[in-house]
């Protein structure tokens, strides 16, 4: 019998967990699907250690059979170099270990963070929250309600940014209940979600998170993380168009990672390769100095010529703005392109 339900229309939660629950998470599975010889990889498969290996299928699938050095590998495959002790290098460089109220950060004047879960659907090597205390952080409904009263008390916070770890990972009931309490508060403007898993399990993006999300009365922003060209797929596309159809902003950021996406040309392919799939290009970031990522370091002076260039050679609204975050300051800095040090 033909099949007349396209798969992306399973509305089923458990869908999208299931998929969840069969990722990679021994590095030496991993490359035996990619066809790599695993051959000297002992030592790196330890950096497991620090951080576990997590890779959703999905994921897996867009990553270039054979190729050792496919830039979506390199972005969740552990290596020895991360027990490298590199100077400047910390476990929290941006100082967010405080919380101002359970599962809430406030360190942006008109915005509030909400750590709405710990983990993520992948773990990415270069993530500055890879040593986060997320244990710490379980949040009851009763401190959420307080947190939601926490933001009632602050009148000049007009946005709610639903981070983690992964937003995404939580239930769709539990994010609807959350979206309602903030709905009832008139000074809250726009809900805004950051999210990697729509690109590395597109399952996550079904009908039952789409009602929910189309139905609050704030504005809704969706900001995504994708870093390469290659991470945009035809199923990432068709459900950016379900998103922008539900009246869904989306945006992108992404990390300027060494071997990733450190060229001009990487940075133009995304750039074209977002705005097709109908993703506004927002950020490019430089890499948060967390202790065992030093080897995605791209230093400014590289940076600003890579981006000088992307700037010559592409219309404006393609071209994210260059950033870095400093821990303590309020808001990201821009990184001037005409400094020389
Ligand atoms: C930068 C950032 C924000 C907020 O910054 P905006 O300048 O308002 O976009 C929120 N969450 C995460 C994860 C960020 O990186
Ligand atoms: S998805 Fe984002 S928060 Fe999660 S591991 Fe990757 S970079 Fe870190």
């Amino acid at each position: 019998m033909a099949q007349i339900i396209p798969k992306n229309l399973i509305q089923v939660e458990s869908h999208w967990q299931k998929e969840l629950a069969s990722s990679f998470t021994d590095p030496f599975k991993l490359l035996a699907y990619l066809n790599i010889e695993p051959e000297g990889f002992e030592k790196d498969a330890l950096a497991r250690r620090l951080f576990p290996m997590r890779v959703p299928q999905t994921f897996a699938q867009k990553m270039e059979k054979g190729n050792r050095n496919d830039p979506l590998l390199l972005q969740v495959l552990p290596l020895r170099k991360e027990f490298d002790l590199a100077s400047g290098f910390s476990a929290d460089p941006l100082l967010e270990h405080d919380t101002a109220s359970k599962g809430l950060l406030h360190k942006y004047k008109s915005r509030v963070l909400l750590i709405v879960r710990g983990g993520c659907a992948v773990n990415c090597r270069y993530c500055f929250r890879r040593h986060f205390p997320y244990q710490d952080n379980a949040v009851s409904k009763q401190e959420w309600l307080e947190t939601i009263s926490y933001i009632a008390r602050h009148p000049h916070i007009d946005e709610v940014i639903l981070s983690g770890g992964d937003p995404l990972m939580a239930k769709d009931d539990f994010l609807a209940w959350l979206a309602e309490q903030l709905s009832a508060l008139p000074q809250i403007r726009r809900l805004r979600i950051h999210t990697r898993l729509p690109v590395v399990l597109p399952a996550r993006i079904n009908t039952a998170f789409i009602d929910w999300f189309s139905r609050i009365n704030m504005q809704r922003v969706m900001i995504l993380h994708i870093n390469h060209a290659n991470e945009i797929d035809d199923a990432l596309r068709e459900k950016c168009q379900a998103l922008k159809r539900a009246g869904i902003s989306l945006f992108n950021q992404a990390v300027l990672l060494a071997t990733i996406n450190d060229t001009v040309e990487d940075q133009l392919a995304l750039n074209d390769a977002l705005f097709e799939a109908g993703i506004q290009p927002y950020y490019l970031h430089l890499l948060d100095k967390v202790q065992g990522a030093h080897h995605f370091l791209v230093d400014d002076q590289r940076a600003r010529e890579i981006m000088k260039q992307v700037v010559e050679r592409q219309a404006g609204f393609l071209v994210p703005k260059l950033v870095r975050e400093i821990g303590g300051e309020a808001g990201k800095t821009p990184v001037d392109l005409l400094m020389h040090p």
